[in-house]
């Protein structure tokens, strides 16, 4: 059976004056026609990714690009066999894509050269060329364009700021930038510029563009792209799938995405449903034994079988050191 729902993934940098009404009368139209998703609104445009039946998002695609601001909006689009989404959120925000300047980028005025899917490709094999990952370390560890540039960063805020300590990379190099779907980018590279980097490219449509594209199928991508849904992952490379991600416990190639039971901690880690037992889903000793330990709660685990478990991971521990 064809599969009967798309997920969403779009943007638009474009002036809208009072993100507060816009986002409250948009919430409410999202909740009449059933869609579920997360939809950022800034004064300087619109940021989302949202899921819904064929008809829901038709409906919500034919509503946005109505008005002018957004009528030329690009929706990338997967289909999937339900939601990928519970709720549904439209958040005003003083920004829909946070670099934490002080003196803001608009893309509009400034950015990097975009490159279209094959042209990225056939620019990532030149000489004196750097490719740079404009997201987060725990997106990248699942997956990346094969050599990229992997900054120790846990949000986009920090981007600049290691940019800045690691310039000697970038210097004199023709820089190709790309993130999931290009919204990052677009003031990414504007900041590149205006730090005085010349030669900055970035992937138009980013990951999941290229990964749909007909002619590259996402070539030179290793392992899957991380998306910011109840998916958390999809692929990208069509040709040669490989899998880079690690598990958290023992290094072993892993995809799966777990978040650590500590609810202080929260941090998303890869991990096997075996790990993720032995460990009770925490990411360190601390986390597996805090008191609030959320994997010990929905077990409904008692005291003996917590013991039990400690011990068990005690003897596991014993055998791989042996
Ligand atoms: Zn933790």
């Amino acid at each position: 059976m064809d599969k009967q729902y798309r997920v969403l993934l779009f943007y638009k940098y474009t002036q809208v004056e009072d993100p507060v009404a816009f986002a409250e009368e948009h919430l409410a139209f999202c909740k009449k026609i059933g869609l579920k998703g997360r939809i950022l609104v800034g004064k300087e445009g619109i940021n989302g990714t949202c899921s819904g039946t064929i008809e829901q998002t038709d409906a919500y695609m034919e509503e946005l690009r109505k008005d002018p601001r957004f009528a030329d909006t690009v929706f990338k689009m997967d289909y999937e066999d339900g939601h990928a989404f519970k709720k549904m959120h439209v958040r005003p925000r003083e920004q829909i894509v946070n670099l934490s300047l002080e003196d803001d980028i608009n893309p509009n005025e400034i950015t990097g050269r975009y490159l279209e899917p094959t042209e990225f490709y056939a620019k990532m094999q030149e000489e004196n060329t750097v490719v740079i990952d404009a997201r987060n370390d725990y997106e990248y560890d699942v997956g990346h364009f094969r050599g990229a540039v992997r900054p120790d960063i846990r949000t986009f805020r920090e981007l600049p700021q290691w940019i800045k300590e690691n310039r000697e990379i970038f210097e004199g190099k023709q820089v190709l930038a790309y993130c999931t779907g290009g919204i990052r980018c677009e003031k990414f590279t504007g900041w590149m510029l205006r730090e005085g980097f010349d030669n900055v490219n970035h992937l138009h449509g980013g990951i999941v563009t290229y990964g749909k594209d007909p002619e590259v199928q996402g070539r030179l991508w290793d392992g899957q792209c991380y998306v910011f849904d109840e998916r958390l992952v999809v692929p990208v490379n069509r040709v040669n799938p490989t899998v880079v991600g690690k598990d958290h416990f023992d290094g072993t190639p892993c995809e799966r995405y777990v978040n650590c039971a500590n609810p202080e901690c929260n941090e998303q880690i890869l991990c096997s449903e075996e790990n993720e037992h032995l460990h009770m889903r925490g990411c360190t000793d601390d986390c597996m034994t805090h008191p609030r330990n959320r994997y010990v709660e929905e077990h409904e685990m008692t005291e003996e079988q917590v013991a039990e478990r400690l011990k068990q991971l005690e003897e596991h521990r014993a055998v791989v050191a042996s």
